[in-house]
This record gives structure tokens, sequence and C-alpha cells, in this order.
């Protein structure tokens, strides 16, 4: 629906996701989109039809600025067309986006549109459960091998990279949760253009796909595309969306067929964002960075302010990483520290749930990015199904609590992480 809209060219991402994107003329003038809920549309001509699907079934090419009719909204419909033309300024680098009812359908439908039995894929760890059980779970016994590499660890990534066989997919989720372990997204992304074509066998035989779950630190703060990724994959439950009050999910990309394959994928399962959903979290873009960077400042001040407090052993945050290669990596990648921060409290479990039953502020619950902040306690809750050993490799320890922080104010927040912290 952007074609009627003309703007300005070079806008700062601020400005273009509040320009583009939406006509108002196709919505009786009306200042913000209207709410297309059909689930069918009716076609200019029998010829418009068959154009149509012509197209969507690959038979023929969209010409430039060609108005194709809309055909069936499991397959797309306006709402879903203005989300994914306003969301691209926002992440540098995009050229084309698609939108998913969840993180997890974003993620499941870039995978499947791209893998196949015999290929593998190389994913860092810790990495969201969800995925993890969707490799593990689903895609190893489904015949393509899941090869898991530690978080940080750029040593063992490059090996894994260039020994891998059939390697279809690199999937990187930085920084990790809930330990804040980053990921050189740039580095991996050498390494994979630097393999020797046809290296990865002759099942896959194009190179194989960067993808980042950038979910944590994205779109404000980490831009993968601009680092050489081929995609960028949000679950926008969380600070796109911002207000804990919806799922959704979001795939960015810079190559309009590996897009179109994607697409392709989502027509079939039938996992479309919804006409309601999309106008929900279209109205949610033009502040995200405004709450991004009021989260992330929230937390670096607690987080700097509570360092050297006798009843915490560790701090897990951007600022205050002690190992070089991480330092380096942070400042290399992100432009600020983020809204996430862990802490490992002295008194273990005891102490770390004695913390969450305190809060008068933060609310005990997972997931993050809302203007509402929250705290949980990772070991029995997002991970309790790993092993004791794996928990203590990954530094998940007893006493870790995660906090993602919100918009309130500071001084209120400090205070109640304070009096929660004395409370033993
Ligand atoms: C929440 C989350 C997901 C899954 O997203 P849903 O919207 O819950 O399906 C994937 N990756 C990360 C990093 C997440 O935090």
């Amino acid at each position: 629906m952007s074609k009627a809209t003309k703007h300005p060219a070079n806008l700062k991402p601020e400005t273009a996701v509040l320009t583009r994107g939406f006509d108002p003329s196709l919505s009786v003038g009306s200042a913000r989109p209207a709410v297309f809920r059909s689930s069918t549309y009716v076609f200019s001509s029998p010829e418009a039809a068959e154009r149509a699907f012509d197209i969507m079934g690959g038979r023929a090419q969209r010409t430039p600025g060609e108005n194709v009719d809309l055909v069936y909204s499991r397959f797309n419909h306006p709402n879903a067309q203005i989300l994914e033309d306003q969301i691209i300024p926002l992440e540098p680098g995009t050229t084309v986006a698609t939108v998913f009812n969840s993180g997890m359908a974003a993620i499941m439908t870039a995978l499947l549109a791209v893998l196949k039995p015999g290929d593998s894929i190389i994913y860092t760890v810790p990495i969201y459960g969800g995925t993890q059980t969707l490799i593990q779970g689903f895609l190893e016994p489904f015949g393509i091998q899941g090869i898991a590499v530690p978080g940080g660890r750029s040593d063992l990534l490059d090996q894994a990279i260039r020994s891998a066989k059939n390697l279809g997919v690199v999937l990187i989720e930085t920084p990790a949760n809930p330990t804040i372990v980053m990921t050189d997204i740039q580095r991996a992304c050498q390494t994979v253009a630097g393999l020797p074509t046809g290296s990865n066998g002759g099942s896959a035989p194009q190179r194989p796909l960067v993808m980042i779950d950038n979910t944590f630190l994205g779109p404000a703060f980490q831009h993968p595309l601009a680092l050489g990724a081929d995609l960028s994959i949000y679950s926008a439950t969380k600070y796109l969306g911002g207000f804990s009050d919806i799922i959704g999910g979001v795939c960015l990309g810079k190559d309009a067929a590996l897009m179109q394959k994607i697409r392709s994928k989502r027509s079939l399962f039938g996992n479309i964002l919804q006409p309601d959903e999309c106008w929900i979290l279209n109205s949610r873009l033009p502040t995200v960075y405004l709450r991004m960077n009021r989260q992330s400042e929230n937390a670096k001040r607690t987080a700097e302010s509570l360092v050297g407090h006798p009843k915490i052993s560790k701090i897990y945050y951007p600022t205050l990483f002690s190992d070089p290669e991480q330092k380096r990596i942070y400042e290399n990648q992100c432009s600020e520290p983020g809204g996430l921060v862990s802490i490992d409290l002295k008194g273990g479990k005891a102490a770390a749930f004695d913390f969450l039953r305190h809060l008068q502020i933060a609310r005990d619950a997972v997931s993050l990015g809302g203007v509402e902040t929250l705290a949980c306690h990772p070991r029995s809750t997002t991970h309790s199904a790993w092993s004791a050993k794996d928990l203590d490799e990954a530094g998940i320890g007893d006493g870790l609590v995660r906090i993602s922080f919100g918009i309130e104010d500071f001084s209120d927040l400090l205070s109640d992480f304070e009096q929660a912290l004395e409370q033993e």
C-alpha cells in the first residue's frame, strides 16, 4: 500500500516509520490505517485474478510498481502489508519483511523454508527454549542435524562452520538469555562468506544462511543485516510489541527471492499475523526506539548502582563485562547495552525467591521487553528443563534472577530492588 505514498528518500528510521507504508486515501482518509478483517478480496477483473494467481504461483513476476490484486488473507492482507512496509526502516539493511503470528512461527517458517532432511544447522547455546526444542525435538527427528556451539566462542563457531556437512543455516541468538553472552555476528558472516563454493555439499548448493534472533537488542541497538547476516528474526512479543499484550513475530531480510520462499511457506502453514494484531503492532513501531532507550537507561543505571552490593555475587550486564572478548563484541556490535540485567544472589535459590516475593514494583513473570519491569528465576522456570550440569556450565545458578526493565522512574525501581534485597 506504499506505492501512492510519496516520501523523501534517506529519512532517518524514526521519521520513515511514520511516513511510509500507509496511504490514507486507501482508508477513506483516516489518519490511522483501518483494520481490514476480510478473509477474501473482490477481484477488479477476472484477468486481474488470473494475474494474481500467476504471480502467487511463481509463474509470473510482478513488474516494478505493478498493483496486484489481493486474494485471501492467509496469503496476504492490507494490515500485514502496511506493517511490513513500515517496519523496514527500523532495521538498517532491510528491504523485505514478513510478519508472523509469533516469534516461534517466524523462526520455524524461516528454517523450514530453507532446510531439508540431510542438511545441518549450527546454533548457539544458550538459545530460546522453544528454538532449542524446535531443533532438537522436531528438526533432528526430521533428518536435519543440529550442531550446538556455545555462545561467544567464535573459534568454535568458525570450526563448526568449516566442518559441518550440508550446512544450511547458522542460527545465532545474541545476546544469549539469561547470562547476556554475546556472539560476534560479523565474524560468523565472514567465515560463512569465506567457505569455498560447493563446500556445503550437493544438497545445499548455496552458501549457508546466517540468521540472527535479534529479539533482545533489536531493532534499536543491534543491526544484524548491516553486519552481513541474511535474516534478522524477532519475537515481536517483546520489545517491538512493548506492552506485554500481543504475540507476534517478524522476519527481516535483504533478498527478495529468499523472502518469497519464506512467504510461500507462511501461506502454506497459515501463520500470518492477523489484521487486528498487525494494527496493534503497527501502532507500537514509532515508539520502539523511545521505549528501548528508556529501558536501557533504567537497566544501566540500576545495574551500575548495584555493583558491590553485599547480597549480590555477580551482575550480568554489557557495561559490566570483564572478559575482553565480550567487551570487544559489545563495543563493535551494539550501540547501547539494553534493558536486560541478570543478578546472581549470594544466598542462592532461597535468596532469589525471597527477592522475587518482596518486589513491589517489578512483577515476577517470564517474558520481557514490556513497559513494565518483570523479574524471574530462570533456573526454576524458563531453563528448568536443563540438566544441573548444563545450567552450572552456562552460569545459570540457583541465585540468578533476570530482570527486564520497563520505563518506570529509575529511582523508584532502584529503591524497590534495594528493599527486596534487604528482606532475607
Ligand atoms: C520470546 C522469544 C522467542 C519466541 O517468541 P514468541 O513470540 O513467544 O513465539 C524467540 N526468541 C527469543 C529470544 C525470545 O525471547
